[in-house]
């Protein structure tokens, strides 16, 4: 049964069989692997001297086993892979084309955001962020959602992704920006003054001179002790010496004169309403007047003829003066 099977495999593979076949030269004497110093020496010279158990002369260049590997451009660049993975890769070369520190995929000491863009590392929140995350840990491509904290303000903290940050002006204030409220850019802070004469009901709830951006374009309502009431744009009056002044009263005199004129512009419309409704009664009560004498006419049927002769000489009657037509009168009788 076993020298059956053995004669359908091809000779090269005839390696389990316990009795060779006589007729087939003898298998040649295994080979032993060579090592990787010794098979690829390229490649052994990225071989990791320390992370290894084994060094590069005793391990075999056909292990299958991931081992550890270092590349010249970082100290920290190194990786776990397996000879043919890095063979497929093209690193037999003697250069490391599949080093994830030089393929950004790995943060190291000469990728890291503190490395590349050391002002992020400066600008780097303390205590908000999690612990995992520093300037050391993150590549400049990370996504990751930072705090960061700018030194003209206590409360000047705001968020953006890393890879947003590390793009020109990525990392600009949005306090000094004028877009976020702090304590540096509110209405309290900036003019005092001015907040003193906050409008206690008609700025809205939840808004007050500490919410408010004294530079962030908004208007916000006032009330002095003399109960005048008046909206100002901040932008107006922020950079302005002196409170700004309510708007003048406008005399008694013009205020009658203002209601008067008011008075008359209503009496004006109502009259013309009246007139508007007037015409429209009129056109309906002649309308109804055509009809009924329509009607009239249909009913009287034979006197059709006679009915329009009657319109006729009624149209005719109304042209001629009145002069005219009492002498013709006077003259038929
Ligand atoms: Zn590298
Ligand atoms: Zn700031």
């Amino acid at each position: 049964m076993s020298s059956g099977s053995s004669e359908n495999l091809p000779p090269a593979l005839d390696i389990t069989s316990s009795s060779p076949n006589a007729n087939l030269p003898p298998p040649p004497a295994p080979k032993a692997p060579s090592s990787l110093k010794k098979a690829l020496p390229s490649l052994a010279s990225s071989y990791h001297p320390t992370l290894n158990t084994r060094n590069s002369s005793s391990v075999s260049s056909a292990s299958q086993l991931p081992l550890w590997w270092k590349c010249r451009r970082g100290p920290d660049h190194e990786w776990r892979s397996t000879i043919s993975a890095r063979l497929a890769a093209g690193a037999s070369s003697g250069t490391n084309p599949d080093c994830p520190c030089c393929l950004n995929l790995k943060v190291s000491q000469t990728n890291s955001l503190r490395v590349r863009h050391p002002n992020l590392a400066a600008a780097w929140h303390p205590t908000r962020n999690p612990p995992k995350w520093t300037p050391d840990t993150l590549l400049p491509s990370s996504r990751a959602l930072v705090w960061f904290i700018c030194p003209h303000g206590p409360d000047h903290e705001w968020r953006v992704p890393v890879s947003k940050a590390v793009l020109p002006g990525g990392l600009d204030c949005p306090c000094c920006g004028e877009r976020k409220v702090s304590v540096t850019n509110n209405l309290h802070s900036v003019r005092p003054d001015i907040a003193a004469l906050w409008h206690p009901t008609l700025n809205g709830a939840g808004k007050n001179p500490e919410t408010v951006l004294a530079r962030g374009g908004g208007s916000v309502w006032l009330k002095n002790v003399d109960v005048d009431e008046w909206e100002v744009a901040l932008i107006d009056v922020v950079d302005v010496e002196g409170l700004p002044p309510p708007p003048p009263r406008v005399p008694l005199g013009e205020v009658v004169e203002a209601l008067e004129d008011v008075l008359e512009d209503l009496e004006n419309r109502e009259a013309a309403e009246r007139r508007r409704r007037e015409a429209a009664e009129a056109a309906r009560t002649e309308q109804q007047r055509r009809q009924i004498e329509a009607e009239e006419e249909a009913a009287l049927g034979p006197q059709k003829n006679g009915g329009w002769k009657r319109r006729f000489s009624d149209k005719v009657l109304s042209l001629v003066p009145k002069w005219g037509r009492s002498r013709g009168g006077e003259g038929a009788q």
